[in-house]
């Protein structure tokens, strides 16, 4: 299925978009156009429902990589978080 991202009137139809010459996520542009601000790079992008091709803007969480990768090893086998 190729998902086609719709932002400010424009369609995608890759996850990887080209700005200023570099590239971006398009999750993480559409985020930034959220938010209003520019994402730091400790700021990561999870996908609700774990289909990267969803970049509905409900479909985007922004959390730390610790909370993600921590979210994505709990929803294989539930573990206690015991830290600190
Ligand atoms: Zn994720």
């Amino acid at each position: 299925m190729t998902s086609k991202i719709k932002i400010n009137g424009k369609e995608y139809e890759r996850p990887t978009i080209w700005i200023n010459g570099k590239s971006v996520k398009v999750y993480r542009y559409i985020m930034e156009q959220h938010l209003g601000r520019k994402l730091s790079p400790f700021e990561i992008i999870h996908h609700i429902d774990e289909d990267p091709s969803n970049n509905a803007i409900e479909n985007l969480q922004i959390m730390t990589r610790e909370q993600h990768t921590s979210l994505h090893s709990a929803g294989k086998r539930r573990v206690k978080q015991n830290k600190g």
